[in-house]
């Protein structure tokens, strides 16, 4: 009898591992450019730490995760995201060292399994490329692992990308939008799909990006975050847009780019390429301003992306055929 590879995993074959190679040598050299250094995490964590970081009512945590028992009765957790292990490693090195104000800069590229329903551009196992700004409040760094990312699509010939913009706000600002947000949709929860009438109160946010048709034109009326924001919130959005200008960066406003993880603050952003089909993102990021406090450490900014290096190639399969 003949083995076959699992559902939604790939191999990688001689002929094609040249094409991930030079990508993965692309990202490396921009992240030394740029000055992030690399940190290699474990393939697995305990299973708490994707709940905490990610949140419970995500599809990450609810429906995604490839989690299992080891031998000695711990719930451990293929890596489900990037984020939370490189924070994870971070306060447990103390790699900010003894200097509050460190801006500590990290890159890896590694694997990240979801159990999801396998299709062209989504696989139960896909590399990401990722970096994690960790110290800083700036908008310019938001800025610039934006510029990192677009950089590397252009290098790779992964193009046309769309940057995908907005804020979600923090915590003095975005409880009182999602009450609004609330209100207002409250008549028509019952219009609403399964899935968004339970999110409607364990995660309201993400009503914004549901892909259910009915769901997106009752969402034309909500109110805009960005709107909302409160003071810092309002100025650090006008900070980064005035920078990426300035970097001559395109953008588009976007209120529906939330991401589907619990921890983003203040920006969040996504890029696309026009053409792919239902999976055109090929990676995004935010700032999580939030995420060291929550697992412990000490107040402390960051922002981070991660990008999909399967539909960054599929991405330039296409751009080379036209
Ligand atoms: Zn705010
Ligand atoms: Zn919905």
């Amino acid at each position: 009898m003949l083995y076959r590879r699992p559902r939604g995993v790939n191999d990688i074959l001689p002929d094609e591992v040249g094409r991930w190679q030079q990508a993965e040598a692309t990202f490396r050299e921009l992240c030394r450019l740029y000055r992030y250094e690399e940190i290699r995490t474990p393939m697995f964590e305990e299973t708490d730490l994707f709940v905490r970081a990610v949140g419970e009512d995500t599809d990450i945590v609810g429906k995604e995760m490839y989690t299992f028992e080891d031998r000695g009765g711990r719930s451990l957790t293929l890596r489900a995201e990037g984020t939370a292990p490189v924070i994870r490693a971070y306060l447990e090195n103390s790699l900010q060292g003894q200097d509050r104000e460190r801006l500590v800069k990290l890159y890896y590229i590694a694997p990240v399994f979801r159990y999801d329903r396998p299709q062209a551009g989504r696989y139960r196992q896909h590399l990401q490329c990722g970096v994690e700004a960790i110290g800083s409040p700036e908008a310019a760094v938001d800025a610039e692992i934006i510029l990192l990312s677009m950089h590397f699509f252009e290098q790779l010939n992964a193009v046309p990308v769309t940057l995908r913009l907005n804020s979600v706000g923090c915590p003095a600002c975005q409880p009182e939008y999602v009450k609004a947000l609330k209100s207002q949709i409250a008549p028509q929860l019952e219009q609403l799909c399964h899935d968004c009438q339970r999110r409607y109160n364990t995660n309201p946010l993400r009503l914004l990006d549901c892909k259910n048709e009915t769901c997106q034109a009752i969402m034309q009326q909500a109110p805009v975050l960005r709107d909302m924001l409160c003071p810092d919130c309002a100025e650090h959005f006008a900070q980064l847009q005035q920078t990426l200008d300035v970097l001559d960066v395109p953008y588009t406003l976007d209120p529906t780019i939330v991401r589907g993880l619990d921890y983003y603050t203040k920006t969040a952003f996504e890029f696309k390429v026009p053409g792919l089909g239902a999976q055109d993102s090929i990676g995004g990021g935010g700032r999580y301003d939030k995420l060291v406090e929550q697992f412990g450490g000490p107040p402390t900014p960051a922002v981070g992306v991660g990008i999909g290096l399967e539909r960054v190639l599929i991405a330039q399969e296409v751009a080379n055929a036209t």
